[in-house]
């Protein structure tokens, strides 16, 4: 193997890389809450976590002890005469959820998208809006949310609002107006962990479903990111699988699983997308090519398979300030504004 700096990289890998998210990933940003210390919920401790749930259950005289909230949630679904408290449990949690903020600081979410280019997307299982906010605060750093990474909301988001009464569904920030007929946008639904959840039923979330599994089909590089892959999203998984296609097609892409698992249990859980030895397990998201080679990953990863190189890690700076992530990011987009001049 031969070793070249990152300024040597090829830019020429125009393929994206996706990211797949789940609620392992907030809680690893965020492991003693967010800025106002709210704390992220799995779906093993949801009740012991989002303020006011356990309250409001025993106060109807619901049994939620030793449950996970998909199980509980799943079962009242069943049955109509839990559609009002249903309801409720739904607008606590949106509540929940939809005060969060980001510290202040630069944050994981924010290395997240600043290590990802245009050509790139995050899809997110996660109702926090952490996503939203760290594009919101910095598409300006980069020159423009095109230079950033597509979001995509699986199971809907708290961030973001939406205007369904056109052919092309419209996103934006949550509360601002839409820019095809004025009105402003509505709350984007959520989701919620039910076994047969209709993908279908809302244009928003279709539209999603949609994006993820053209970015799927493209992909050089797919990681996932604190995703359990829980039982109530088989039909989820099936759907990326769908995507991605047999893993004997896809024997050049690398996967990449973030996740404080071990690498026995990960490689078991999506054994069906890795094709032979084309995968790296990291139990921390700044081990990852994510932040090792920051927007640059899938050109390291196709130097390394199809020439041999080996490139030196051009690591994020985890601990800088705003000002030090802008001299990291500097180079970095000067190098990419010069090879889309060139390329025009
Ligand atoms: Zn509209």
């Amino acid at each position: 193997m031969r070793n070249q700096r990152y300024d040597k990289y090829n830019l020429s890998v125009q393929r994206p890389h996706l990211v797949l998210i789940g609620a392992g990933a907030s809680r690893a940003a965020f492991p003693n809450g967010e800025k106002y210390r709210l704390r992220l919920p799995l779906m093993n401790d949801f009740f012991d976590i989002v303020e006011g749930l356990s309250d409001y259950l025993e106060k109807h005289g619901i049994g939620y002890k030793n449950k996970n909230f998909e199980d509980l949630y799943s079962s009242m679904y069943e049955n109509s005469k839990y559609n009002e408290i249903r309801t409720n449990i739904e607008e606590i949690v949106y509540n929940y959820f939809g005060r969060m903020e980001l510290p202040n600081e630069p944050t994981l979410y924010d290395h997240l998208i600043l290590s990802m280019t245009g050509r790139d997307a995050i899809a997110t299982f996660n109702w926090d809006p952490f996503i939203g906010q760290a594009m919101c605060r910095n598409y300006k750093r980069v020159g423009g949310n095109n230079n950033l990474p597509r979001p995509i909301y699986l199971h809907g988001n708290t961030a973001v609002g939406v205007c369904t009464r056109h052919r092309q569904v419209q996103v934006g920030p949550k509360g601002i107006i839409c820019r095809k007929c004025r009105k402003r946008l509505e709350k984007s639904k959520l989701l919620y962990p039910i076994e047969k959840k209709n993908y279908n039923s809302d244009p928003f979330i279709k539209s999603s479903w949609h994006d993820v599994r053209s970015y799927l089909q493209d992909a050089f590089m797919f990681t996932i990111f604190g995703y359990g892959a829980p039982s109530s999203d088989v039909e989820a998984i099936k759907l990326l699988q769908e995507g991605w296609g047999n893993k004997y097609q896809r024997v050049m892409e690398e996967i990449e699983v973030i996740d404080i698992l071990e690498e026995d249990l990960l490689c078991e859980k999506w054994g069906t997308f890795i094709h032979s030895h084309h995968y790296s397990t990291h139990k921390d998201f700044y081990l990852s090519s994510i932040a090792r080679f920051g927007r640059r990953s899938c050109d390291a990863q196709f130097q390394r398979i199809y020439n041999c190189i080996e490139l030196v890690d051009n690591s994020l700076p985890k601990y800088a300030n705003w000002d030090e992530l802008d001299e990291w990011l500097k180079p970095l987009l000067e190098e990419e504004n010069t090879k889309r001049e060139r390329r025009n």
